[in-house]
């Protein structure tokens, strides 16, 4: 099965989309790899939902990737008297470490760091940015805030804090049983929420001791501030635009959004823009032209992938969700302006070989007018600096490591095969040839490049680049 768009689907999964028949049908609509919310899901239904994409993968023979996003430290209040309160602009509202329930004018809050790192100024969006207070006086044990903008509260409603910033891990013990439990089914991205800083991801590496990437999730304005230490750090991004836009105001997310696509393509690590992109498709089965136009966008940015949430997690039409995005890819990528805005936008090569090799490779293959780029790789380092290079032709990675054909489901542009290694050089070009030519990237008489890293096997040496004509003889057996 071949794809004929560069940008991915990653959709999540959720009640609306849990048993085989539904995941195999969204794989079938083009999702590249499924997202396991660890919010809404049990450990048990995360391994069911494992083993259920590795059928599916299995039944297709083609490498399918599994991110299971960690919930991360996210913050509530406690709960209420009356279940619920009105908070009236201009009012005063206490939040303080008593645990006894709450009413008008206070209600515990259980996170003693937050009121330890408060200061006056500062400001809390409860329930999802619909209620705004900000701090008057603050103490270790208790924050006098000003009602800013009321409304309703009721209990255990998230708090979010634009301005503090919070002496927390990004990891709770909940993460962190979630993390082992993922890692046990042998999953190939976790996601991290709520991170703050560089360090917060070098913990989180410790733990998962190189069992899966990591990708961080950009959703505080604390990480904004620290992108390049967070980005070093981590394999990928995803752009969390759902929180992203409760603690930022809303206006400011479409430009950053383009400022961390741009980033992560320039260091070469795949960046996922995420939430909302299809809202109204939860419950309507054609989208609003305002969504098709912010997908749009995504795409002719350059982003790696784009996300479903509640659409495929939860919503009505799950595949016809899969399906519309997978549309919108088909199309602005046919778009004869789409070349030229990807052309503007990539980033100068590195001063390294495999960096040298993979721009060469590209501009061969545009010169040739080549049918594909076919990389050999055992890490999949080699295909994502191919793909940093955003080139024209199809990528086709070839990999022995089945690992490596799973992560690189998120990269821009990347058709990924698993085969046994080449035995040498020969052997690597005819079977490069074969798989062009199987999965329909070249018909015999075209000619495609092979880039790879001799001796085979050795990550990240790339150091190859071949040019061979597709015979025809290439749908023998290999
Ligand atoms: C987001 O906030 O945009 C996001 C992807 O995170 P979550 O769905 O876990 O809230």
């Amino acid at each position: 099965m071949r794809r004929l768009r560069r940008i991915k689907i990653l959709a999540t999964l959720g009640p609306a989309s849990s048993d085989s028949a539904m995941i195999r049908k969204l794989f079938e609509a083009g999702a590249d790899m499924f997202r396991i919310n660890m919010s809404h899901t049990s450990h048990d239904k995360m391994r069911e939902l494992v083993e259920t994409i590795r059928n599916v993968e299995s039944n297709y023979g083609r490498p399918i990737g599994i991110l299971v996003d960690l919930q991360g430290p996210k913050l509530r209040l406690g709960s209420f008297a009356e279940g619920a309160v009105q908070l009236h602009n201009g009012e005063a509202f206490v939040l303080d470490s008593d645990k006894t329930p709450g009413d008008k004018s206070r209600v515990y809050l259980p996170h003693p760091e937050i009121l330890k790192a408060l200061r006056p100024g500062h400001a809390l969006l409860l329930d999802d940015g619909k209620v705004r207070l900000i701090a008057e006086e603050t103490s270790p044990d208790r924050a006098v805030t000003r009602v800013v903008v009321g409304g309703r509260m009721s209990d255990r409603k998230g708090v979010s804090l634009p301005d503090t910033d919070l002496p927390v891990s990004a990891m709770t013990a909940k993460d962190r049983a979630d993390l082992e439990a993922a890692l046990a089914t042998g999953i190939d991205w976790i996601a991290l929420s709520f991170v703050q800083r560089g360090d917060d991801v070098a913990e989180a590496k410790k733990l998962v001791r190189g069992r899966a990437s990591i990708m961080s999730k950009i959703e505080k304005p604390q990480a904004i501030d620290r992108l390049a230490e967070i980005l070093e750090e981590s394999d990928a991004l995803m752009v969390a635009r759902g929180d992203l836009g409760v603690e930022l105001p809303l206006e400011r997310v479409p430009a950053l959004q383009k400022q961390m696509t741009r980033m992560a393509r320039r260091a070469g690590k795949p960046v996922v823009i995420a939430t909302q992109m299809l809202e109204s498709m939860i419950s309507s089965p054609v989208p609003t032209r305002a969504e098709v136009s912010d997908v749009a966008t995504a795409v002719y940015e350059g982003a790696d992938a784009i996300m479903l949430s509640a659409e495929s997690a939860a919503g009505k039409f799950p595949i016809e969700a899969v399906s519309t995005m997978n549309r919108i890819g088909e199309e602005v990528e046919r778009d004869p302006t789409f070349r030229s805005v990807i052309h503007a936008q990539r980033p100068e090569p590195e001063q390294t070989v495999g960096d040298a090799i993979a721009d060469a490779a590209r501009q061969i293959a545009e010169t040739l007018d080549l049918s594909a780029i076919i990389c050999w790789t055992s890490s999949g380092s080699t295909a994502m600096r191919v793909a940093r290079e955003r080139p024209k032709s199809p990528i086709v990675a070839i990999t022995p490591n089945m690992r490596a054909g799973r992560k690189l489901s998120v990269v821009w542009g990347v058709h990924c095969v698993v085969a046994d290694d080449a035995l040498d050089q020969d052997d690597m070009v005819q079977r490069a040839n074969r798989i062009a030519f199987r999965d329909g990237f070249a018909r015999a008489g075209q000619r495609v490049i092979v880039v790879a890293g001799v001796p085979l096997g050795t990550p990240g040496a790339t150091n190859m680049l071949r040019i061979a004509n597709v015979g025809s003889d290439s749908d023998a057996d290999f």
